[in-house]
């Protein structure tokens, strides 16, 4: 496997950063996880548009445009021969001294990884997931918001604990006034009769590209869309519940706490969104 690394494409071995790097000292850095899907890269402008944002917001220059970030991600494909991937885009402050100033750190460190996906196993999609809400709430936009996808993922990897301690696999975060927000790496749906409803960014939730691509599919179903505050109620009283993001792409939920959810099983909301949502990955990219 070849890595991208600071205007090189290196050996995985080679690939190597220095512990003084203040992505791995502070976590001060930021990332995007993108797919592609028979050799056509998803939504590739819309995640470099949110790195750019990310960046923007913690003031980090990242050393190479729009355009030839999107030749690296291509050519990091192309040179591991890889269609069907996972690309993982990272640029940190770089290497600095033990402080936390990032005025010492003189040059960021970009790197790309392009790996084959790792799928989530297929009994996910056919039973569906069970969730658990935990007591981690949600990082509140006014202290880190979450459209700054960091390398601090810290607020999730706690809820995630949580969730893994009392048996589950992923977790619902609430805001402080316990508000329904996301997951630790995914976007919550609700479906209510005609209704699809997803929490607003306002209350904390990055705004997933998954999300508004199954909006935008949700739109094109006639589906009632809206951005609305979501109660554990709300989630317990669904018809269906599912969630979305670049890996997991659309996930069922069939239980929340304890309540069964609808049926029970995936929904045929649920599956016919799956079904639009794959059409549009074999049709909607950036060519390798
Ligand atoms: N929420 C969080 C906290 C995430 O980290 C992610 C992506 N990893 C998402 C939602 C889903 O976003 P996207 O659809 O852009 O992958």
């Amino acid at each position: 496997m070849k890595v991208y690394l600071n205007g090189k494409f290196v050996e995985r071995s080679k690939a190597v950063i220095s512990v003084f790097d203040h992505g791995l000292l502070y976590g001060d850095g930021v990332f995007e996880g993108i797919r592609s899907y028979s050799g056509l890269i998803f939504k590739l402008r819309e995640h470099v548009d949110r790195l750019f944002e990310s960046a923007q917001t913690v003031m980090l220059t990242i050393p190479l445009g729009r355009e030839a970030i999107l030749n690296v991600v291509r050519q990091s494909l192309r040179i591991n021969r890889l269609r069907d991937a996972y690309i993982r885009l990272v640029v940190t402050r770089g290497e600095g001294d033990l402080g936390l100033d990032p005025r010492k750190c003189k040059r960021p460190t970009l790197f790309v990884i392009a790996d084959k996906i790792q799928l989530y196993p297929q009994r996910l999609y056919d039973r569906g997931l069970e969730l658990i809400t935990v007591a981690t709430q949600r990082n509140v936009p006014e202290a880190l918001n979450p459209q700054i996808k960091s390398l601090n993922y810290l607020n999730n990897i706690l809820a995630k604990i949580e969730a893994i301690n009392a048996g589950f696999e992923e977790a619902i975060m609430l805001s402080p006034s316990g508000y329904v927000t996301e997951c630790t790496g995914e976007n919550i749906f609700v479906v209510k009769g005609r209704q699809l409803l997803t929490p607003p960014p306002y209350i904390g939730v990055l705004r997933g590209i998954t999300r508004k691509a199954v909006m935008d599919l949700g739109k094109a179903q006639k589906l009632d869309v809206r951005e609305e505050i979501l109660t554990r109620h709300d989630l317990f009283n669904a018809d269906e519940v599912f969630l979305t993001g670049t890996a997991a792409e659309i996930v069922p939920v069939v239980t929340v706490d304890g309540r069964r959810i609808g049926s029970g099983t995936p929904g045929p909301v649920t599956r016919s969104l799956q079904r639009d949502f794959r059409n549009l990955t074999r049709i909607d990219g950036v060519r390798v």
